[in-house]
């Protein structure tokens, strides 16, 4: 005779009541003992990569927000919580499966990451895509929690005050990695896809390349190659702008001098 045990698959009386005695046995693990998240952490911590020699196309957005904050990442190795380093591999999985599911729409979605050079950066883009319509597009995937998803879309649908303005500067950030990828692979447009981490809605954007911008990039690279040890760029803001430009700036403390405390 069977009946369904866990997770609603048949089992025999048998099974069922050995599942029981072991249950019976089972003695809960005290937290102490095994903090499961904590060793997670720890050990995506030991594993993390070294700091980068080259300009990577991600980080020279920190040097849009603001030129010092990159010339400190250039030079420090700032620890990154295990948290942090999973959230950051949470975006590689999103790219994964999206681009898995374009496959089984019919969509052409070819390689790996391909990478490119423009300078001394080297960047590396999430794959190419032929569009029916407008042929090979680079195409750049990224996740969002729902607020700033809908800030996003709605920025793009024309909104340009406000919440979709500081929108679209956050995303200048994005936008400066695909012109830079588009600008050394020659292509003429991005499909730049937004995932919403809270619903799995995605927003599709075509974005076109943009000489003058890619051109400003060009510059910014060959300036940033030039910076020495001694000359620290200039902060971009006069005073501490917790909420804005120096959010998230592991550079805070040293920049001010550690004379500010803001206990965020
Ligand atoms: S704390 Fe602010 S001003 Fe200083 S480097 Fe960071 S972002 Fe720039």
């Amino acid at each position: 005779m069977s009946q369904f045990g866990i997770f609603g698959r048949e089992v025999d009386a048998d099974t069922t009541a050995t599942h029981e005695k072991l249950l019976a046995k089972r003695q809960p693990i005290p937290p102490e003992e095994m903090d499961y998240p904590k060793h997670i952490f720890k050990a995506l911590e030991a594993l993390r990569e070294p700091r980068r020699t080259y300009i990577g196309a991600s980080s020279l957005g920190y040097g849009l927000k603001c030129a010092r904050q990159l010339w400190y990442r250039q030079r420090r190795d700032y620890d990154m919580e295990g948290r942090v380093l999973r959230l950051l591999d949470h975006g590689n999985s999103e790219e994964d499966r999206l681009i898995r599911d374009m496959r089984k729409a019919g969509i052409q979605v070819t390689g790996e990451q391909l990478e490119y050079k423009v300078g001394k950066l080297i960047g590396h883009i999430d794959a190419l895509v032929v569009d029916p319509v407008h042929g090979l597009e680079n195409l750049e995937v990224k996740t969002s929690n729902k607020k700033r998803y809908i800030d996003l879309v709605e920025a793009f649908k024309g909104g340009d005050k406000g919440k979709h303005k500081k929108a679209l500067e956050g995303w200048r950030i994005h936008n400066a990695q695909m012109q830079l990828a588009m600008g050394a692979l020659k292509l003429k447009s991005t499909l730049y896809v937004l995932i919403c981490k809270d619903n799995d809605e995605l927003h599709f954007e075509r974005v076109p390349f943009d000489k003058a911008f890619f051109a400003e990039l060009v510059a910014f690279v060959e300036t940033v190659s030039h910076w020495q040890d001694d000359t620290l760029p200039a902060r971009a803001v006069e005073l501490p702008d917790q909420f804005g430009v120096c959010m998230w700036c592991p550079a805070f403390d040293e920049c001010w001098d550690n004379k500010i405390d803001f206990n965020w």
